[in-house]
């Protein structure tokens, strides 16, 4: 739609057609709110299309909301009626009603059956738009236009719009290209609301050893990594991980990534891999003299091919100093001992993170203490609301952070439609 066939004037207005911001558009619009969803990309939802390595994890079948909470650290509780009034079933409900079947995987991970994110973009779009929203793409909203403590406008690279209440939903900073640039940061705290720092979270890690872009993408399945801060463990998972151009990615490396992230003012910061962590040392040990006992006269190079996926065995060799050509028979105790150390506590060394360009989220956000979290609606300005990822809510991958989106979104959405009406 156009700027010039838009009415200037709406019952709400909504700043950001991300996930929340349409959920929120769209609920309001459908109790027949007059509701003007601005977006500043071409089109809306341009974050989706990236999630779940495009197939978008929707949601986690950890249904009880009081577990369900514990996902977010101290401030998971501030969701709780959120997630009462729009849950994971309705989340999967939602979705399911519309044409959109789901299965559940491992971890209670829940993602469409086939296709993927961009059949989720494109159902909340349509969403958006049967409920009879009015959608304007193509348009930056440039400030927020403040007068007796009330917002009375926006100010957009397409005009002036009023409304009577305003949703916040603009996500945080991460993967800035997706349109994310903290605007709704400042204008929170231009209207008086504090912010908890907005910083990177759930991204990939630099490491200082340099051969892990011989690796790329090779995935480590079922391995257990422990971080540690000047000899102090300060987290563990387990699960799958990939090693990346500079350094090391995939899921429990995002979910450890916070304690990384606070723990790099230590002196040393260290990751510790168990490659086998179903078998203990000591058996482990056993098999790889067992290995090595049956293929005595073969090459060192050539022993590892039961141990090892092939492409790693270059840089275990490597890593391991001993002499490739060696026969199998005359490895020592002491090489052996450093071989079973690669496999059962391999250490690289951490040097930072990636950052917000990619992080999966950002953490921090409009402070809790300034939100009703029982409406979504500001505690500092009466016909304010927010949404989703750029409120200081943030939780493990795995579905929980849409959940935050689609909870907060519906919330905020029929709140401000309800105090339109009332
Ligand atoms: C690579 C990646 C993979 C992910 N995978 C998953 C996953 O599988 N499951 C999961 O639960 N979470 C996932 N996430 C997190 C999830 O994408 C976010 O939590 C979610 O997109 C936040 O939604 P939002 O609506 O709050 O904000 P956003 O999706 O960031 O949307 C905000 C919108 O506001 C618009 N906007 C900003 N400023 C302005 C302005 N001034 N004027 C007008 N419009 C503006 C932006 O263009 C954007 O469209 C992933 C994130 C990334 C980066």
């Amino acid at each position: 739609m156009t700027a010039s066939h838009t009415d200037r004037h709406h019952d709400l207005i909504v700043v950001g057609g991300g996930p929340a911001g349409m959920f929120a558009a769209g609920f309001a619009a459908r109790n027949g709110t007059k509701v003007l969803l601005l977006e500043k990309n071409r089109r809306c939802g341009v974050k989706i299309l990236i999630t779940g390595k495009g197939r978008c994890n929707v949601t986690n079948g950890e249904a009880d909301p009081l577990r369900f909470v514990k996902h977010y650290g101290r401030n998971g509780k501030s969701l709780l009626t959120a997630l009462y009034a729009f849950g994971v079933s309705d989340t999967v409900d939602f979705f399911e009603q519309r044409g959109l079947a789901l299965q559940t995987e491992r971890g209670g991970r829940i993602f469409p059956a086939s296709g993927g994110a961009s059949e989720v973009q494109k159902l909340l779009q349509h969403f958006v738009k049967d409920a009879g929203a009015e959608l304007l793409t193509d348009c930056q909203v440039l400030q927020l236009v403040i007068e007796n403590d009330k917002i009375s406008a926006v100010e957009t690279s397409r005009g002036t719009f009023t409304a009577e209440r305003f949703i916040l939903a603009t996500g945080g900073l991460s993967y800035p290209e997706t349109g994310c640039t903290g605007d709704g940061y400042l204008w929170a705290e231009q209207s008086g609301h504090q912010l908890v720092t907005p910083e990177a979270a759930l991204m990939p890690i630099k490491l200082a050893e340099d051969w892990t872009n011989e690796l790329l993408n090779f995935n480590l399945k079922n391995v257990r990594i422990r971080a540690f801060a000047d000899g102090r463990q300060i987290g563990e998972r387990f699960g799958e991980a990939f090693f990346t151009r500079a350094g090391i990615g995939g899921p429990i490396i995002l979910d450890l990534s916070r304690e990384i992230r606070d723990a790099l003012h230590s002196n040393k910061v260290t990751l510790h891999l168990d490659l086998k962590p179903a078998v203990s040392e000591d058996l482990f040990d056993k098999r790889l003299q067992r290995e090595l006992a049956e293929q005595s006269n073969k090459n060192f190079r050539n022993a590892l091919g039961g141990l090892l996926p092939r492409d790693m065995i270059p840089r275990f060799i490597s890593l391991s100093e001993i002499d490739p050509d060696k026969k199998c028979h005359s490895v020592t105790r002491e090489e052996r001992k450093t071989l079973l150390g690669l496999f059962k506590d391999l250490t690289l060394t951490v040097t930072g993170h990636e950052g917000m360009k990619k992080a999966i989220i950002t953490s921090g956000g409009v402070s809790l203490k300034d939100v009703n979290m029982r409406t979504m609606r500001s505690k500092k300005v009466e016909n304010l609301y927010f949404a989703g990822e750029m409120i200081d809510l943030d939780g493990p991958t795995g579905g929980f952070n849409l959940q935050v989106c689609w909870s907060t979104g519906y919330l905020a959405g029929i709140s401000a439609a309800q105090d339109c009406s009332a």
